[in-house]
């Protein structure tokens, strides 16, 4: 039975970095657990649920620049648990041609990807370690769904400052990119070294939920090395392209993340 295995998978004795991202998401998929370490992030940074709204936000402008470049297929590397406006229900309002494979570790993940599944064949969910490029690439839904003779929009969005510097997090999106062919492009969201606040969050991260690496702009910048950054280049989220006009001044909350994306020459 599908259920018991996925309750079997389930660790509810710390929290996940799933489920806590769907405790700010204000979603339901979460436990105690996850709420007790989304209340002290709250101390230190009480806008994290807005940082979140940022991050969905800027998911979407990105997802429709990269479907306005031509790009109709996506690999959505830590994509977290379904919530309003997944990348396939963004790509396929664009270009209902879109094809997207989510990738993520979290057994949750999977169990609401079924959901996914059925909902159209041009979308798949990998339950697989990002840090595995290898396994990714050669996955049996990432091939039937990604043709790497054409440009791929590769998402790295909110997950790679939740991978330690001794993983190689630079290793691995260069994996990644060395897959695709010239004129994919590459969108990352991170958590961003910007305030006292952001340096206290951290501690936080790491000691409550393990991970939570906090990079400067320019480690950040750094992950686009031999990629043309579009403009505005790495910013504060409310920034990149935005809809609306945006406040010169930003709140601590608005510098939490950083993001930007790239096109590989
Ligand atoms: N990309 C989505 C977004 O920005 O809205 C979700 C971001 S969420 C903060 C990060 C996701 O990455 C989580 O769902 C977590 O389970 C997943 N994740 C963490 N480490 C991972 C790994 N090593 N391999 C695959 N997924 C991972």
């Amino acid at each position: 039975d599908m259920s018991d295995e996925w309750n079997s998978a389930i660790d509810t004795s710390r929290p996940s970095i799933a489920r806590a991202y769907d405790v700010v998401l204000n979603g339901k998929d979460n436990f105690e657990v996850d709420r007790r370490f989304v209340a002290e992030i709250v101390k230190v940074v009480p806008e994290i649920y807005d940082v979140a709204a940022y991050n969905r936000q800027i998911l979407g402008r990105a997802v429709r620049f990269l479907v306005d470049q031509g790009i109709d297929q996506f690999i959505d590397l830590g994509s977290g648990l379904p919530t309003v406006e997944n990348t396939h229900q963004v790509a396929q309002r664009a270009n209902p041609d879109s094809r997207v494979v989510y990738v993520d570790n979290d057994p949750m993940v999977l169990a609401h990807g079924r959901a996914l599944l059925a909902e159209n064949d041009r979308t798949a969910v990998v339950t697989s370690d990002l840090r595995d490029p290898t396994a990714i690439l050669g996955d049996a839904d990432v091939k039937r769904l990604i043709d790497f003779d054409r440009p791929v929009g590769v998402m790295l969005v909110g997950i790679l400052h939740h991978l330690h510097d001794d993983e190689d997090p630079r290793g691995i999106v260069e994996a990644y990119m060395a897959a695709v062919p010239s004129g994919s492009y590459l969108f990352i969201t991170h958590f961003c070294d910007s305030s006292q606040d952001s340096r206290d969050a951290e501690k936080k991260f790491l000691a409550l939920l393990g991970t939570g690496r906090f990079r400067t702009v320019a480690e950040i910048t750094a992950f686009f090395d031999g990629f043309e950054l579009v403009e505005p280049g790495v910013v504060p989220l409310p920034q990149w392209r935005p809809d609306e006009a945006v406040p010169a001044e930003l709140t601590v909350g608005q510098r939490l993340m950083y993001g930007g994306v790239a096109r590989k020459p």
